[in-house]
């Protein structure tokens, strides 16, 4: 029997047409449809702008610079994240702060950014910007976390690379309601996938055009942003800094043709969470908590072992699984554990909530497409597992 993974992308015949199209067309880097897929992405959030890149964490990179991050800086972001969330300040020279976590959902949480930030305005350190992510696509309490930003001064970039089709307060995350800024990824096991891809979107005019330049060597074409004086038709100025992060036209039209089945990928997500809610009612562990005032987009369905109640350690329980052909996974080795992050001095006691969360965490397969009878072998497999 083939394994099952834990995510898994589904591309249909229109995805594969969509880009023959491309391919036989005039663009392969950047052209009309990279415009096209932002357009699709800001009017499906309700924001202003979108601005796409090659990947998020790309977008991440951008967004920090479009807020002058830089040398001097401090950015903070949650312990219980990907290493692209945090790696994009230091790429700015800031130095990184973490947060724990709301051990319920993994998202930061606020009490303790309250008490870390008042602390920090005692000492004069404060952050610039603060990056929260909506875990497993559940959003979280942004509009506590706007509030703090009003009272203590930072800016918030939304790493929502898990939830593009979650809402929060009726309104799709990516409307920057409470941010500066937010970013997806549309990695190929992320809710929809350009293949490599991200997007930043954002109300703000001018922090539109600087991701837009920034993603492109910092070049500009437009007369009024030049230093330099020209009639030259061939004239394109660098004001700035910039990278090559763009988008080709490849991956926008089949991230487009992925937005067309945004809605239908989510519920098929809900429907899979529902019957892993039902089917697991038994055993000794903790089921995702799904906050009924947001619509989770369901990007990782996680449970948590009770350890005390079963007789096996986390590892082999994971171990097992994965022998039975279950691509069971863990979200995420927290930051302050990897070795480049503790050289900078983070030290696990400080996140008492994220450590407690990574013990007891094992990510089960979601996926829009994983079967009825793929899901029934997960479900044997682990009651197996925990009951033997
Ligand atoms: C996947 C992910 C990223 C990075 O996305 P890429 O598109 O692969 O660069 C960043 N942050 C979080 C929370 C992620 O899950």
């Amino acid at each position: 029997m083939k394994d099952i993974p834990y995510g898994r992308q589904d591309v249909t015949r229109e995805d594969i047409d969509a880009v023959n199209r491309v391919l036989r067309s005039d663009w392969l880097t950047q052209g009309p449809a990279v415009p096209q897929f932002e357009t699709k992405v800001a009017d499906y959030c309700g924001a202003r702008f979108a601005v796409a890149m090659n990947s998020a964490t790309s977008a991440l990179h951008a967004a920090c610079a479009a807020l002058d991050v830089r040398e001097g800086d401090i950015v903070w972001t949650s312990a219980n994240t990907f290493v692209a969330s945090a790696n994009c300040a230091l790429y700015c020279g800031a130095t990184i702060g973490l947060i724990d976590i709301n051990i319920e959902d993994g998202n930061i949480d606020p009490i303790d950014l309250e008490e870390r930030l008042e602390k920090a305005a005692r000492i004069g350190r404060l952050p610039k910007v603060v990056i929260p992510i909506h875990f497993a696509g559940e959003p979280c309490d942004l509009r506590r976390i706007h509030s703090l930003s009003k009272k203590f001064g930072f800016r918030i970039i939304e790493d929502a690379s898990h939830a593009i089709g979650a809402r929060h307060e009726d309104q799709a995350v990516g409307s920057c309601r409470y941010s500066d800024i937010t970013i997806f990824s549309f990695h190929p096991v992320k809710i929809i996938t350009s293949g490599e891809g991200g997007m930043a979107t954002t109300n703000d005019n001018a922090l539109a055009e600087k991701m837009s330049r920034f993603r492109s060597h910092g070049i500009t074409r437009d007369h009024q942003q030049m230093y330099t004086k020209s009639d030259e038709p061939w004239y394109y100025e660098q004001i700035e800094l910039g990278f090559n992060y763009r988008m080709s036209d490849i991956h926008a039209v089949l991230g487009m043709s992925q937005m067309n089945r945004l809605e239908h990928y989510i519920s098929a997500r809900h429907e899979l969470a529902a019957r892993y809610d039902e089917s697991l009612g038994e055993l000794p562990i903790t089921k995702p908590l799904k906050n009924q005032e947001n619509r989770t987009s369901l990007h990782l369905y996680i449970i948590r072992l009770k350890l005390d109640q079963i007789k096996k350690s986390r590892r082999d329980v994971v171990k097992e699984l994965l022998i039975s052909g279950i691509g069971v996974n863990v979200h995420y080795i927290p930051l302050y554990r990897h070795s480049f992050y503790q050289r900078m001095g983070f030290c696990r006691a400080n996140f008492p909530a994220t450590e407690k969360r990574y013990q007891e965490s094992v990510t089960l397969p979601l996926f829009a497409k994983l079967s009825q009878e793929s899901q029934q072998r997960v479900v044997t497999a682990l009651r197996e597992v925990l009951t033997e």
